[in-house]
């Protein structure tokens, strides 16, 4: 049987310890020196590429990151607090929704049941190690747990409805248009993940800052957001509020690592101005325009016809407002000439401090004083 008496050994005495005083500290400073050692300045982090110690979170120097850091903190919810049981009854209930209704649903999961993972790995065998700034570091680590926490939501939802796993967790291998935009995204993790890769050239800086805005602004900021529209449109007609209010923590989650990830990549763009030449910028235009393709052939793909007052041709002209939104974050001049948005309720459902209900649940015990701004 296992004792913990067993174990436990008597502490050894130990040395006294002096009081530090100001003369001791500076010779122990000075001795550190003296074998190569400094302590972190301020100034002398950076994003990418520091030679100060990343095991030093402060002192601060990315308030922008810390200040994330903390609201997702206050924000942190758990799938199971939401109540699925109307879902069931729904989606159980042979008359409760169309087929067209159903075919979303099913495709909705099929591409986020695995797209978090994808996003997940990218952060943790990825960008994380070529980040040198603890403040950002530390939002990634609270961002790779935010991932894990919607993939446990989409298999949440899908053990709820009884569906097919198979048939949803493989759908990035079967269904075209969930395939073409995993395909497009892959090579952007691979770059990161591949041991070999290093930062400190114009060309890797220039890779990794790639990676880092087709994370940020196609994946996070555009590839969401057919999918979150369709499943918040449902929830508006009272249809589906279970799922649909487990988008709305995971919408408001991502526009947080959407707005993370441009404010690294502004970051890295003002400390190595280098990195942004003409040809990088048009490249970045090129990959927008594709992001904004590949959407498109999934919104047509998951709406056939018209369900729930959408249809594909509306996504047209909400994809060009987001990636013109995404160019203009980043410093790039908008790609298309006129596009409005035609959904005005997501930015309410973005800026969830209006929800007012939404804080009446469970999640309210995580904030904390001056948490939650939302700009
Ligand atoms: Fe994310």
């Amino acid at each position: 049987m296992l004792t913990f008496e067993d174990d436990f050994v008597t502490p050894a005495p130990q040395p006294r310890v002096l009081a530090a005083t100001p003369e001791t500290i500076r010779d122990v400073e000075s001795q550190a020196m003296a074998n190569g050692f400094r302590r972190v300045r301020a100034e002398d982090k950076r994003v990418i590429n520091a030679q100060s110690d990343v095991n030093q979170l402060v002192p601060f120097k990315y308030k922008w990151a810390w200040d994330k850091y903390l609201s997702a903190c206050a924000n942190h919810w758990m799938p199971q607090e939401i109540n699925m049981q109307r879902d069931i009854e729904l989606w159980k209930n042979p008359q409760g929704l169309t087929e067209d209704e159903r075919l979303i649903v099913k495709r909705n999961l099929g591409f986020f049941v695995t797209a978090d993972s994808l996003a997940a790995n990218n952060i943790v065998l990825g960008t994380y190690r070529h980040i040198t700034a603890p403040e950002c570091r530390q939002y990634l680590l609270r961002q790779a747990f935010e991932e894990a926490i919607h993939t446990h939501a989409y298999q949440y939802i899908v053990e709820s409805l009884g569906l097919n796993e198979a048939e949803i967790f493989n759908a990035y291998h079967e269904i075209k248009s969930i395939r073409d935009k995993d395909e497009f995204l892959i090579p952007f993790i691979e770059v990161l993940t591949d041991p070999a890769f290093k930062t400190g050239t114009m060309d890797a800086d220039q890779k990794l800052l790639k990676s880092l805005i087709v994370f940020s602004c196609i994946m996070e900021g555009l590839f969401f957001y057919v999918g979150f529209v369709q499943i918040l449109a449902m929830g508006r007609q009272n249809k589906m509020t279970g799922a649909s209010e487990q988008y709305q923590y995971i919408l408001r989650d991502e526009s947080m690592h959407c707005n993370f990830g441009i404010d690294l990549v502004n970051t890295v763009k003002m400390e190595n101005p280098h990195l942004w030449t003409p040809e990088f910028r048009e490249e970045i235009r090129v990959l927008m325009k594709k992001g904004v393709d590949l959407e498109y052939a999934y919104a047509e793909d998951t709406m056939p016809r018209g369900v729930l007052g959408l249809n594909a041709p509306m996504f047209k002209e909400y994809l060009r407002f987001i990636a013109n939104r995404r160019c203009q974050q980043i410093g790039i001049d908008p790609l298309f000439d006129k596009a409005d948005n035609p959904f005005p309720w997501m930015a309410e459902m973005i800026d969830l401090k209006k929800e007012k209900n939404f804080f009446e649940t469970r999640v309210i015990e995580y904030q904390t004083g001056g948490a939650l701004s939302w700009d």
